[in-house]
């Protein structure tokens, strides 16, 4: 029984001893608390689109004489709650994979405008369908000791959002800048934005900020707690600063490789 304490007061080794048992006890308590509201998030996070399948499919099969216009619409509505199942299942294994102490971070020297321009190739197909602009600025290029597929996944899931959350014909602008031995990847949207009492809650995991919206463009989440995982991974961290109705900076700020040079 984990909630089960030594209660040995006074000093000495023993005590120690004791100290250090209930410390981990109550970790592992912790831990295992995590694990399971996790698991319970997970199941209520898939079961939203099941439900709404489920529906989509009875009003198909109760109803006489549907239009085929109905029928169709109704499988496209279906086709979207697999997609948004399948993009929930990939994030969260992603997760549960960082979770695992089986993680490995495969450490290269990258060039990081190398990893930006292959984020940007891969969404600006969908910045272009709503009339978005990318702009760059990566002028101050600097190298960095990453693993190139995480830091990928986690500059990905950043422009992705800074182009969900921006209405058509805005701007998304990426710039890298070093200074004092830190690279910073800053992502910046003239979108939607959001208040202040948001920040401090947008990278719990299945946090948003209207859920219908974050619904519609198909988000799950989960993409900021994973940036975070994966900047806390690099000894790195990921800042916010955004204002509604004006747009969101976020900034990935990760240690550079110890010989480069600063320019001050
Ligand atoms: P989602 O899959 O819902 O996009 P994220 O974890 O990526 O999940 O983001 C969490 C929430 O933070 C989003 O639902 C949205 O409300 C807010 N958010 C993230 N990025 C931006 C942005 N660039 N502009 C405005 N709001 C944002």
């Amino acid at each position: 029984d984990l909630s089960q304490r030594a209660n040995i007061k006074g000093k000495g080794e023993v005590a120690e001893l004791a100290q250090t048992f209930d410390m981990m006890c109550g970790r592992i308590q912790n831990m295992d608390q995590q694990r399971s509201e996790f698991v319970s998030d997970a199941s209520h996070e898939l079961k939203t689109p099941l439900a709404s399948m489920k529906i989509l499919v009875e009003s198909m099969l109760y109803q006489d004489n549907v239009p085929e216009e109905v029928y169709k619409e109704f499988l496209g509505d279906i086709n979207g709650e697999i997609d948004r199942m399948n993009s929930l299942i990939t994030d969260l294994l992603l997760l549960s994979k960082m979770d695992s102490d089986i993680v490995t971070i495969n450490l290269e020297r990258v060039r990081i405008s190398s990893i930006i321009r292959k984020c940007i190739t891969a969404l600006e197909p969908i910045a272009k369908e709503r009339n978005i602009r990318i702009k760059t600025d990566m002028s101050d290029n600097f190298e960095l000791e990453c693993d190139p597929l995480k830091l990928r996944q986690a500059i990905n899931n950043l422009i992705e959002n800074a182009i969900k959350y921006t209405g058509d014909g805005g701007h998304v602008t990426v710039t890298t800048k070093h200074h004092a031995g830190e690279g910073a990847i800053r992502v910046e949207d003239d979108g939607i934005g959001m208040s202040e009492e948001h920040l401090g809650h947008i990278f719990e995991r299945f946090y948003r900020v209207d859920k219908a919206r974050s619904r519609e463009t198909g988000g799950t989440g989960l993409g900021l707690h994973i940036v975070r995982r994966i900047a806390l991974m690099h000894g790195g961290r990921v800042d916010v600063e955004s204002e509604e109705g004006k747009g969101s900076v976020f900034t990935l700020v990760l240690p550079l490789v110890q010989d480069t040079e600063d320019i001050e």
